[in-house]
C-alpha cells in the first residue's frame, strides 16, 4: 500500500481484517526484505550497532509507516532501524572489529556492555534517587520523583511493540534483569499509593503497558478502584502502540475487553490519559491508527500525545505543527515536547537547546490555541523537568529564561530562572547560571537532597 498522506484519509476504507503481529530483532535483521535495498555494507553496519543498542520493529511498521523509496532519510526509518552515526567512530569500530573476528556471543556481549556502560544508561537518578523505599527496602517497580504522581513499572509491560532508537529507558531492553524497574505485585503498589495521599495521579510505563494481555492489565487497573484509593485520581498510561501496532485497539484477539476495561475504570471515577508517544504525523494516518484512536476516544479516554524533538526525525517546525494539527483535528490533547536525553545514542538525535526553542516557537505560532497546550521545549533532569521559556537580552547579558515544569521541591516550580546563553548546549548539565551568579537558586537543596539520597520534598 502507497504510505498516506495528511488529508488523505477518506480515500481510504478502513480493512478489519486481523493482522498477524511479526517481530524482528538484531537476530533476523537478514529476514527483513526491505533491507535487501540496502548494500551489505550498510546491512553490516546495521548489525553493528544493532549489537549495542536495543532494536526492534514489527511488520506493521515495516510495510505501512516508512517511504522505502527515501530511506535512509525517511523519518521513520530513522527513528526504528540502527545508524552508523548512532555510535562514536570508535566504539563503532572496536564493535566491528569483534563482529567481524568471532561469533563467540560473550566475547560480543562484552564488548557491547563495555560500550553501553559508556552512554549513560540511566540519566537524571533514575536508580539512585527516585525508587521510594520501605524501611530499607526498595519498593521495586516504582519511581516517585514529583508530589503528585508515580510511576510504576509493570513487569509484563517492560518490552514494546518496536524500538525507538532514541529511547532514554533503553538499558531497560539490552537483557540485564538488574537494571529493570519491574514489579511482580500489584499489592506493593497498591498499599505505597494508599499510604501517600497527596498523590493524585499513577503514571503506568514501560517498555509499554499496552504490550500487555487484557487480563494482565486488569489485575493492575482494577486494584486501583478500590475506596483506600479514592485520592488517586488520574490513572496515565504511558504508551506508543498507536504508532507501532494500532491493532491492539481494533483486531487483537482481546481488543473489545481492553476498550471494556478502560470504560469499567471510568466508570469508577477515574479519569484515564493515555499518555501517546507520536514523534511525525505519519504514524497517526493509516486507516488502522485512525481507527484505534476513535475507538479509544469512545470509551472517554482522553489521548494526550508527547514527543522529543529528535534531529533526522522531526527537526522541523512544519512536522511539529502539522503532527500537533492532525492531533487536534482527531481530538488528541499535545502536551509535551521534549529534548532529547542525554543517554544512549543522544549524539545522533541532539539538538541545541536554542535550536529546540526555535522549533517549538516557530511551530507553535502556526497554529491554534488549541494546540497550545503542549509546553517545552522540556528537559527531564535531576532536580526537575526544566523548560526553556526563550532567549533574551537582559542588562546587556544574552541569556535562556528558564523555568521548572516539576521539581523535586515544588516550591521550585514556576519560578522563572536564567542561564547564560551558549548556542551550542544541548543539555542541561551545559548551562550556567547568568549575571556572574556561582549556582542555580535551586542548587544547594538539590545537592542536599542527592546527599541524603531524598526522591523528594513534601
Ligand atoms: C514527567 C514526569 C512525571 C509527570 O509529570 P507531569 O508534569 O505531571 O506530567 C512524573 N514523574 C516523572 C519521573 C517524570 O519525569
Amino acid at each position: 500500500m502507497a504510505l498516506l498522506k495528511l488529508n488523505q484519509i477518506k480515500a481510504v476504507r478502513f480493512d478489519t481484517k486481523p493482522e498477524i503481529f511479526q517481530v524482528y530483532t538484531e537476530r533476523q535483521l537478514d529476514k527483513i526484505d526491505a533491507l535487501m535495498l540496502l548494500t551489505e555494507a550498510q546491512r553490516f553496519e546495521m548489525k553493528v550497532v544493532a549489537h549495542v543498542l536495543p532494536f526492534r520493529v514489527n511488520r506493521y511498521v515495516i510495510d505501512n509507516l516508512i517511504d522505502w523509496s527515501n530511506i535512509p532519510d525517511d523519518p521513520i526509518f530513522r527513528l526504528v532501524f540502527p545508524q552508523k552515526e548512532m555510535l562514536s567512530k570508535d566504539d563503532f569500530e572496536q564493535m566491528a572489529v569483534v563482529l567481524r573476528s568471532t561469533s563467540d556471543r560473550s566475547l560480543i556481549l562484552s564488548k557491547a556492555n563495555e560500550i553501553r556502560k559508556k552512554l549513560n544508561p540511566h540519566p537524571a537518578g533514575q536508580q539512585t534517587l527516585n525508587v521510594p523505599y520501605e524501611g530499607d527496602e526498595p519498593i521495586g517497580g516504582v519511581q516517585h520523583k514529583y508530589r503528585e504522581t508515580v510511576l510504576f513499572f509493570p513487569s509484563q509491560g517492560q518490552v514494546c511493540h518496536s524500538f525507538c532508537s532514541f529511547c532514554f529507558r533503553w538499558a531497560q531492553f539490552i537483557g540485564d534483569k538488574n537494571l529493570r524497574f519491574s514489579c511482580k505485585e500489584a499489592d506493593k503498589l497498591r498499599d505505597y499509593l494508599a499510604r501517600h495521599k497527596n498523590v493524585s495521579d499513577l503514571l503506568i510505563t514501560g517498555g509499554d503497558p499496552m504490550v500487555m494481555k487484557t487480563d494482565h492489565l486488569a489485575v493492575y487497573l482494577e486494584s486501583l478502584i478500590k475506596p483506600e484509593l479514592d485520592h488517586i485520581q488520574t490513572i496515565r498510561i504511558g504508551t506508543k502502540s498507536l504508532s507501532f501496532w494500532p491493532q491492539r485497539y481494533v483486531n487483537d484477539d482481546d481488543s473489545d475487553d481492553l476498550l471494556e476495561l478502560l470504560k469499567k475504570i471510568i466508570k469508577a471515577g477515574k479519569h484515564v490519559a493515555i499518555m501517546a508517544h507520536f514523534n511525525h504525523w505519519r504514524e497517526m494516518v493509516t486507516p488502522v491508527a485512525r481507527e484505534a484512536i476513535r475507538r479509544l476516544r469512545a470509551t472517554g479516554v482522553v489521548i494526550r500525545t508527547q514527543s522529543p524533538l529528535l534531529n533526522h526525525i522531526n527537526n522541523n517546525p512544519d512536522v511539529w505543527a502539522d503532527m500537533w494539527q492532525e492531533q487536534i483535528r482527531q481530538g488528541l490533547v499535545p502536551y509535551y515536547m521534549f529534548v532529547e536525553r542525554d543517554t544512549g545514542a543522544r549524539r545522533y538525535f541532539e539538538v541545541p537547546l536554542v535550536r529546540a526553542w526555535e522549533v517549538y516557537r516557530q511551530a507553535v505560532r502556526q497554529v491554534s490555541g488549541l494546540a497550545r497546550t503542549v509546553r517545552g521545549p522540556s528537559m527531564s533532569t535531576g532536580p526537575g523537568k526544566v523548560e526553556i521559556q526563550g532567549v533574551s537580552k537582559i542588562q546587556g547579558e544574552k541569556v535562556f529564561v528558564l523555568r521548572f515544569i516539576q521539581g523535586r521541591n515544588p516550591d521550585w516550580v514556576q519560578r522563572p530562572f536564567f542561564a547564560q546563553f551558549d548556542p551550542e548546549a544541548t543539555w542541561f548539565e551545559h548551562l550556567k547560571p547568568a549575571f556572574g551568579e556561582k549556582k542555580f537558586f535551586y542548587q544547594d537543596e538539590y545537592e542536599a537532597m542527592c546527599k541524603k539520597k531524598i526522591a523528594l520534598r513534601v
